[in-house]
């Protein structure tokens, strides 16, 4: 089901392009050769536009396919865009020199942006190259997540430089029906962008700080009372999250899954990384937060399992937050066994509410705590046979750990349909 979800989704990508292209195949009179370089253009533009589409986030598409699908094909849509670009750059010509280079400059932005992005923004190559990750946290030092963000954004001047190229193209522009669709297309995209970004924020969830401790020295639980329950709020949820009136705490959004399954008052377990996560010791209980989502499929997965089927919670760090949340909502129902890796010992913050979890379990919460990673050798004797033949597997922490654990899982006999994860990084 959820395969046959995705395949929807994606196929969203060749379903959008097609009024643009239909349409100018059947008003255009251009040989058709040049019209196939012409309809290669008009799916990296649409493409484009897609991806600026779902950089918004929509719950709904979220919730339907999880936020990773969404900023996957978010990322696909740029790769695949700029080798069509590619194409249609180099096989077709202009009359206008104005449109040749705005189409040049176009291309070569997107494609300076595209690797841009895609180091800074995506794990594709960092998490799988340790050397880049270590040149990526140097370099993050000038070009920390906020600035990528707005470099990122640079794509829409992109976005504008190809709708100009289009409009002085005589081979286009001398279609009335056509322009008028393109420019619904360019208008339509960038209005819900700008609505959604800048205009509506006020549907967004409000809370109130209510609790801001130090856990282990390098992590914080900061508690958000949401003051109300919030029945969207399901177990292993994550918001993204943004502290009003505090210029210093950023103005970006940032993801943190919930710890409990407590609706109201929603508590975070945020490790102190960086810039932003740094400057969370200086909250003051009261300090207003604004909360995007909530977002997450890790709850509707279980609800689909076997309910005799046993869980296996794997996290790293402050990774085991949404697992934590799970076990909480879980632990007198559904046999589940928690594994928890921490880098050192005082890391293991959670040891009283994971004992109280057990304690009131009746046996079917077993939790095992390890300062560093689990080994090969480690869950071939913690994981049970039964487990890994029917067991639903949830691998929560920093990419490189949870791409390293899901190919443990497999090798151990895993079937890849039964792990889902979540990385801490989009
Ligand atoms: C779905 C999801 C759930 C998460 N849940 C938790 C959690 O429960 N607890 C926790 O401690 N961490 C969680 N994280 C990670 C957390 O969002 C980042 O560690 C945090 O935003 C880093 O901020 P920073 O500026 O302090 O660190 P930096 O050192 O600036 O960033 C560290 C890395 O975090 C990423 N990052 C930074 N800012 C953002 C942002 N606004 N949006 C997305 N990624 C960003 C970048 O890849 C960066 O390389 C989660 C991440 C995701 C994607």
């Amino acid at each position: 089901m959820t395969t046959l979800r995705k395949l929807l989704f994606w196929s969203v990508a060749v379903l959008f392009p097609l009024p643009l292209i239909l349409t100018y195949d059947f008003v255009s009179r251009e040989p058709e050769l040049l019209r196939l370089y012409i309809f290669l253009g008009l799916t990296a533009y649409s493409w484009w536009l897609l991806a600026i589409l779902l950089s918004v986030r929509p719950r709904w598409v979220g919730r339907c396919v999880g936020l990773p699908s969404v900023y996957g094909l978010h990322g696909m849509l740029g790769v695949l865009a700029i080798v069509l670009a590619y194409i249609h750059r180099d096989n077709s010509y202009s009359g206008s020199r104005l449109a040749g280079t705005l189409g040049d400059w176009g291309f070569y932005g997107a494609l300076c942006l595209l690797c841009y992005s895609v180091f800074f923004m995506s794990g594709w190559l960092v998490d799988r190259v340790s050397p880049l990750m270590k040149l990526k946290r140097v370099a993050e030092i000038v070009f920390r997540h906020e600035v990528s963000v707005w470099i990122h954004r640079l794509n829409l001047v992109i976005v504008a430089m190809i709708w100009l190229h289009a409009h002085l193209l005589v081979r286009v522009n001398q279609y009335l029906e056509f322009m008028v669709l393109f420019d619904l297309y360019t208008v339509g995209v960038l209005s819900i962008y700008v609505w959604k970004k800048w205009i509506a924020p006020d549907r967004y969830l409000e809370g109130i700080v209510v609790g801001n401790e130090s856990r282990g020295g390098q992590t914080r639980t900061i508690s958000v009372d949401l003051g109300r329950a919030v029945a969207a709020v399901r177990p292993g949820d994550f918001f993204f999250l943004r502290f009003e009136g505090a210029g210093a705490y950023g103005r970006e959004w940032h993801p943190f899954s919930a710890t409990d399954d407590n609706r109201r008052t929603v508590t975070f377990t945020i490790r102190q990384n960086g810039d932003f996560t740094r400057s969370l010791a200086d909250i003051e209980i009261g300090t207003r937060v604004r909360l995007e989502g909530p977002f997450g499929r890790f709850e509707s997965i279980v609800q689909k399992q076997d309910k005799e089927a046993p869980l296996v919670f794997l996290g790293m760090g402050a990774g085991v937050a949404p697992l934590l949340s799970m076990t909480a909502a879980h632990h007198t129902s559904r046999d589940i066994h928690l594994l928890w890796a921490v880098r050192r010992p005082e890391d293991a913050y959670y040891r009283d509410e994971l004992e109280a979890y057990r304690a009131a379990s009746c046996d079917r919460l077993q939790v095992t705590t390890s300062v560093g990673r689990f080994r090969r050798d480690d869950l071939d004797g913690l994981i049970s046979p039964e487990a890994v033949e029917k067991g639903a597997f949830f691998v929560v922490g920093p990419n490189p750990a949870v791409l390293a654990h899901q190919r443990l899982l497999r090798r151990m006999g895993v079937s890849s349909r039964r792990i889902h994860q979540e990385r801490l990084t989009m």
